[in-house]
């Protein structure tokens, strides 16, 4: 079968000549609809964060069943399903929660399909366990595949500060790509709070005012602190959420961020801060969420299924993977791109 493998450091190649697995025991093995094309990827691709092993991209799958191993029960083949991305070892406190993204046992295993182990950028993919199915039901698994990371992600990010995101608020969302132009629609959907986004060209800032934004500013402008706490006034913003995550946009959330405000740094742009009392608001929370729950992703599916939120899907592929990470790398993908085998 074919599939989109990393080999090393900036080494992605498609190759026809993997096996098609067999499940057995509580495996499940899946016939890919659609496979989203994350910016985490490219930190794995660009910036070797995952070494010394080789294996199949792709960790925001959707597909149907194709077979279940022995001991599979509550599936079958057709069922139309998400792939929870983060695997956690299952039986520790947190994945008794579902929490598998806050597994105990995070440091000592792979963090799931397309993140070091086989993922789902190929015609099949051999899921470990059952447990890691959530049912999509009605939803196409074209459409719904980034669902479990592009939309589960800032879903769990923005329950943590649902609290304070009240009518009389302020919400500055940096970033409007796979994450953060679903970031819109929610914060849109559950929350009052009045939206701020950010983000570098003329075209993101558009299209985050299609999606919810009562204000978008570029990021790059020198000013841009300044023209964000002029809509805000003294109270500055209950919460900034950062899906970039580079030293500038840091800085930036720090300049905006309100007393007893949430900083949530979700992008992992490698960026830097240095703690300087006088630099933060009293009472500001720094957080660095990662993906969410198995129970949140049900909650996602809900709300695509009600169609409260979408994601705008670029279809392509897998031969076109390689062109596909370059036009991410240059920004040139809106919304999230999905490879369909
Ligand atoms: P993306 O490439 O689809 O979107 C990034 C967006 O940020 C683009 O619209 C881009 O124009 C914009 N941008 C770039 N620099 C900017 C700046 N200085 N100011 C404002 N906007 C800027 O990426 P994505 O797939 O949405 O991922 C976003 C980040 O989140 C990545 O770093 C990714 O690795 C990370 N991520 C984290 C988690 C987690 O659990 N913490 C999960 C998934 C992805
Ligand atoms: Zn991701």
């Amino acid at each position: 079968m074919k599939a989109v493998r990393y080999f090393g450091h900036k080494d992605v190649r498609v190759v026809t000549d993997m096996e098609k697995p067999v499940p057995s025991g509580d495996e499940v093995l899946l016939k890919i609809g659609g496979a989203g094309v994350c910016h985490s990827d490219l930190h794995i691709i660009d910036e070797g964060i995952v070494s010394g092993v080789t294996f199949t991209l792709g960790h925001e799958n959707a597909g149907w069943v194709e077979e279940v191993g022995q001991d599979v029960k509550g599936f079958k083949k057709g069922d139309a399903v998400l792939v929870y991305g983060p695997w956690g070892c299952g039986h520790c406190k947190p994945c008794q929660h579902s929490q598998e993204n806050y597994c105990d046992h995070q440091s000592e295993q792979a963090f799931g399909g397309g993140l070091g182990l086989n993922g789902g950028m190929a015609d099949y993919m051999l899921v470990p366990s059952s447990r890691l199915l959530v049912p999509i039901h009605d939803l196409d698994p074209v459409i719904a595949a980034p669902l479990t990371d592009a939309a589960l992600t800032p879903y769990s990010a923005i329950k943590r500060s649902l609290h304070k995101l009240m009518p009389d608020e302020y919400v500055v969302v940096i970033g409007v790509g796979g994450l953060g132009h679903v970031a819109l629609q929610i914060l849109t959907e559950m929350s009052g709070a009045t939206i701020i986004a950010c983000d570098i060209t003329p075209e993101r800032l558009e299209f985050a005012k299609k999606l919810g934004a009562a204000y978008a500013i570029n990021s790059m402008d020198k000013d841009a602190a300044e023209q964000i706490q002029k809509i805000t006034g003294i109270r500055k913003a209950k919460v900034v959420i950062d899906f970039v995550g580079a030293s500038s946009t840091i800085d930036l959330g720090t300049k905006v961020v309100g007393l007893d405000g949430d900083l949530t740094i979700v992008g992992l742009g490698g960026g830097k801060y240095e703690y300087n009392m006088n630099g933060l608001p009293f009472g500001v929370s720094m957080t660095n969420p990662y993906w969410g729950s198995r129970t949140e992703l049900m909650e996602v599916i809900r709300l695509a299924r009600q169609k409260k939120i979408h994601i705008e899907v670029e279809k392509y592929n897998l031969d076109q993977a390689v062109e596909v990470y370059d036009k991410l790398r240059n920004g040139q993908i809106k919304g999230r791109a999905v490879l369909i085998p």
